[in-house]
């Protein structure tokens, strides 16, 4: 699954290659990709047709093209291995390609949404009516994430002590903290010396904010390590965040040494995925 850089890195190649565009025409060509469109892809089509996108907005992981003078957005989807591309018109078709959309300049370009496994998509969403940032209605439960400059410090802060959860459960909850997967929970909370299954009650104000810190500083990491790749005229995610592998400290790294004191990192089975974690410098609280 893409994680909040990845996304970020798509939008803003959106931003750049697609913002102020206006849709000439849309082919759907595998019903699936517009499945969270219950009009079907004909409806969807037409409802596209002849208007233009505004910049790409993302809130978490959620990625969307609001259509100008609306009041309605394309919400993509990534799925597990959803790409959006902007190739020129020329482009041979990509195998999987599932959605194309033209448009009517000059620029030579389209957008495409190529997806192998097909858990993704697209579909047309109203806006929630009391959304300041025009989300759409569907994601409209979303609790902003970490790099938003809104972002509330001291609520958040304050959630954690009153709620009855652990952190990593706390980190993945998109009702408190969007875009915060799997992946960079591990990091920030290695970095931070806490142990997944810590209670948030326990958590001081200090701590809690030393924490805070290292999930931003994680994702901007990510981010620029992913800066180059929307520097082209292409707009990709894959999913893998191959990109940034290279520099993990903690997921993926089960026998390795901690880079901080050199113990084996360990892997735990955590609700249907891993946590991966240093048993030295991440103590397991005591029951
Ligand atoms: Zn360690």
């Amino acid at each position: 699954m893409p994680e909040l850089p990845e996304v970020e890195v798509v939008r803003r190649g959106l931003e750049r290659w697609v913002a102020g565009r206006t849709v000439a025409g849309v082919e759907v060509l595998h019903p699936r990709a517009v499945r969270r469109h219950p009009a079907g892809g004909a409806d969807f089509a037409a409802r596209l047709a002849g208007h233009r996108f505004e910049p790409a907005r993302r809130r978490g992981k959620y990625l969307w093209l609001p259509l100008a003078d609306t009041g309605t957005s394309v919400l993509g989807h990534l799925g597990m291995s959803g790409q959006l591309l902007v190739q020129p018109e020329d482009a041979p078709v990509e195998k999987h390609l599932r959605i194309r959309i033209r448009f009517d300049d000059t620029a030579g370009t389209e957008l495409r949404f190529v997806d192998q496994r097909t858990f993704g998509g697209l579909s047309l969403h109203d806006t929630a009516p009391d959304s300041v940032d025009g989300l759409p209605d569907v994601i409209g439960h979303i609790a902003r994430d970490p790099l938003d400059p809104a972002f509330d410090d001291g609520a958040f802060q304050a959630a954690l002590r009153l709620r009855r959860t652990t952190i990593k459960r706390a980190l993945l909850d998109q009702s408190l903290i969007s875009g915060v997967g799997n992946i960079y929970a591990d990091e920030a909370l290695w970095r931070a010396k806490l142990h997944y299954d810590r209670p948030t009650a326990t958590l001081t104000r200090p701590r809690s904010a030393e924490l805070l810190g290292h999930v931003r500083d994680v994702m901007n990491a990510a981010l620029a390590a992913g800066g180059t790749s929307f520097d082209s005229l292409y707009v990709n995610v894959n999913g893998e965040s191959g990109y940034f592998d290279r520099s993990l400290d903690a997921y993926g790294r089960e026998d390795e040494p901690c880079r901080r004191c050199g113990t084996p990192m360990r892997r735990r089975a955590w609700m249907n995925r891993s946590s991966y974690f240093c048993p030295r410098c991440q103590r397991p609280p005591r029951v």
